[in-house]
Parts: C-alpha cells; sequence; structure tokens
C-alpha cells in the first residue's frame, strides 16, 4: 500500500488541524506527524527555552512544584501539537540535532545537513512538536530537557550552536536575540534610556548596547534584590531603581528623579509579568518611545492607558526578528567580557 507524501508548503499550512485555513501559530492545533514533507526539516529535539513569561504563568499555574510542571507541559504540547501557551500567547524556542534534511529543504539560502546541532529562532508557538518524555525542569532558566521531535518549515530560521559559548548561555542570547538589534536600531547617541525589567536576559543585552552609543545614559529599573545586586557590578548601567514595575506612579517619580524631570527618550519594557506598561509610558518623555518587547504587554492596556494619562508616546511592538540578530547577540558577549560573565554565571 502507498503511503500518501504530505504535500510541501513553506508556511507549513498542511500542519493546521483547526482551524483551517490559518498559519501555524494561529491555529489551535498543529498536526506534527511523520513523516516530514520534502520542504521540512526534522529535528530531534533536546531542550525547551520556554519564553521567560509563558514559564512564569505555568510555574505559577503548578505552585512551582517540578512534577505538576512538567505535566502542564507534556498536556499542552500534547493537546497543540506545539508549545504554545493559552494564557500569554507565547512559546520559546528549542535546541536539538537535525535528523533529516527534506530534498526540497532551501539549503543554498540555510546550509544545514543531518547531525548539525541548531537552534530555531522561530517561536514555539508555529512549530510542530511531539514529546515522548520530558527528562528534566530547570526552574532557574526557564529549560526543560526533554526527548521528542519538532519539524521546521522551509520558511523558518535557525542558527547553528556556536562553539565558543556554553550552549545553555548560547541559548538564554538567542532567545531574546531581537531585543539588542532593536535597541540598535532605536536607540540614538545622547539620550537617556529606561530598561524596565533591566536585570533579566534582554534587559543586560539591550542595557549594553544602548551603552555603546556616544553619550547614552542608562537607567536599570528591577525588583528583586538578586536583580538590583546583579546590575550594580556593571560597568554599562549608569542608574539602578528598584521598584515594582506595576506601580506606574512609583516607577515615574523614581524616574523623574533620575533625569532631573527630563525623563527618557527611550524606554525599553523586557519585563516578564503582566501589568508594568503604564510604569513604561509614563516614564517616557513627551514624543518619547517605548518599546514593549515584553511578551506579557496588553495592547489594550498600552494604547487606552497611554490615551487616558495624555501621552503622546510613540508605542512601538518587540518584533522578535531583525535580520542578522542572532549574530549581533552573540556578538556582543565575544566583545564584552563582562556580560559574558554575568550570562555564564546566571545560565550556565
Ligand atoms: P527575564 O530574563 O526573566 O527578565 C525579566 C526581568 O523582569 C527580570 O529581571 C525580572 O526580575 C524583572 N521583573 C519581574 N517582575 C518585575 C517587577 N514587578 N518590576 C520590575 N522588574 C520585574 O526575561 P527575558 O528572557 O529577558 O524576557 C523578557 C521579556 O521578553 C519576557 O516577557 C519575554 O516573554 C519577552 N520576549 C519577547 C520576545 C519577542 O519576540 N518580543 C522574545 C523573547 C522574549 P526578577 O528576576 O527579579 O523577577
Amino acid at each position: 500500500m502507498m503511503t500518501q507524501k504530505r504535500p510541501a508548503d513553506p508556511l507549513g499550512l498542511q500542519r493546521v488541524v483547526k482551524p483551517q485555513g490559518v498559519l501555524p501559530q494561529q491555529a489551535e492545533t498543529l498536526d506534527p506527524s511523520l513523516p516530514i514533507a520534502e520542504d521540512e526539516l526534522l529535528i530531534e529535539v533536546e531542550s525547551l527555552n520556554i519564553d521567560s513569561a509563558s514559564f512564569h504563568q505555568i510555574s505559577e499555574a503548578s505552585g512551582g512544584d517540578p512534577a505538576r510542571i512538567e505535566k502542564h507541559i507534556l498536556e499542552l504540547v500534547a493537546r497543540r501539537g506545539k508549545h504554545h501557551n493559552p494564557v500569554t500567547g507565547s512559546g520559546g524556542m528549542l535546541i536539538g540535532r537535525v535528523v533529516e534534511v527534506g530534498p526540497a529543504f532551501p539549503v543554498e539560502q540555510k546550509p544545514v545537513k543531518a547531525g548539525d546541532r541548531i537552534a530555531t529562532l522561530v517561536s514555539l508557538t508555529l512549530t510542530p512538536l511531539q514529546l515522548r518524555r520530558i527528562k528534566k525542569v530547570h526552574a532557574k532558566i526557564d529549560r526543560v530537557d526533554v526527548e521528542g521531535h519538532a519539524v521546521l518549515f522551509a520558511s523558518g530560521i535557525f542558527a547553528r550552536l556556536p562553539e565558543d559559548l556554553p550552549e545553555t548561555v548560547a541559548l538564554a542570547v538567542l532567545d531574546v536575540a531581537g531585543a539588542p538589534a532593536q535597541t540598535r536600531k532605536l536607540v540614538q547617541p545622547h539620550q537617556t534610556v529606561v530598561v524596565v525589567g533591566g536585570g533579566g536576559k534582554s534587559g543586560l543585552l539591550c542595557l549594553y548596547e544602548a551603552k555603546k552609543k556616544p553619550g547614552v545614559k542608562t537607567i536599570a529599573v528591577d525588583y528583586s534584590r538578586e536583580a538590583i545586586e546583579r546590575l550594580g557590578r556593571l560597568s554599562f548601567v549608569d542608574e539602578i531603581i528598584q521598584a515594582d514595575a506595576r506601580n506606574g506612579v512609583q516607577v515615574m517619580e523614581k524616574i523623574w528623579n533620575a533625569t532631573k524631570g527630563q525623563m527618557a527618550d527611550v524606554v525599553i519594557n523586557v519585563a516578564n509579568i503582566p501589568e508594568t506598561e503604564m510604569s513604561c509610558i509614563l516614564s517616557a518623555r513627551n514624543r518619547g518611545l517605548v518599546y514593549f518587547f515584553s511578551m506579557a504587554t496588553s495592547f489594550t492596556r498600552a494604547a487606552l492607558g497611554a490615551e487616558g494619562v495624555g501621552a503622546d508616546v510613540d508605542l512601538r511592538i518587540g518584533n522578535g526578528y531583525t535580520e542578522g540578530h542572532a549574530d549581533l547577540a552573540l556578538d556582543l558577549l565575544r566583545e564584552s567580557p563582562e556580560l559574558r560573565q554575568i550570562f555564564t554565571e546566571s545560565y550556565s
């Protein structure tokens, strides 16, 4: 009996189970089954790097218990055919080994061969995934070691894992590579840049990248004692503010004091919790810019909130992808011993 061939489709539309006709990211359910189509890539998955906002939510819903986190993730992936958290809407990324390259996969533009170890740079929210088991939950670094397979579409992007950086460090950086790349585009010389959630992965990369422009003043806002201590050791952070980013008025007052009433030209939101929109909007100067990289951002809260306080600020959505973002982000660790050390300490 002949097995029916899976049709090729660079966007993976043929993998959508329901609702029919939508893109894989919008889909409720994907079909992660084998064999792959001729333009797909098959990956034996080793680890999932769960998006910080998503891991935080799953961990809270599971009472911080690793066994319940494990069950939650297994059930979620079995139900949806992908790791797509319905509460936060976010996913994360994975690392694994390529086991099969479909004959029509565009290897000229995206060189890859069986045996390569790669990190996917498209979100898990659109990546067909089937898990056989979870081997270990690393709650401190939002990482889960697994056994299973994933499928990358012809349109998907990935990075080969670098040999000069520890794998977990490279993964932590690649997960948020869009943030420093966008920072490079958005920040101009001599500006004041506030990074809300500055002590985390993307926060550190954004602060470092912003400080590279001449005359830039960097201000980090974070909450926990550990984050504040971590930030205090870094030469590229000019000022550190300990505050709860959910308290818009308190953050605004502290930024007012730190900037002598000038407020920030650019505010970057990389907090991993909801309801931090207003502290960012209120920290920006008139006609300033707020860049929402955080997945916990609510469009409604940001748009209506800015209107409600009469803030004429430019609100930008944080695109996770910018051309060359993976190399740009990894290069920051190569050029800064300080960044490399802090990432190695925190994410190895
Ligand atoms: P992270 O390493 O967990 O950093 C988040 C930071 O926010 C931490 O330093 C955390 O401090 C801080 N924070 C938490 N609650 C706070 C509060 N109430 N007030 C002030 N600071 C607070 O996260 P990440 O990996 O950098 O990711 C940051 C955000 O970017 C997440 O929302 C993630 O979902 C999102 N993201 C977006 C994209 C995209 O494409 N746009 C891609 C990847 C990730 P503690 O550690 O002390 O709690």
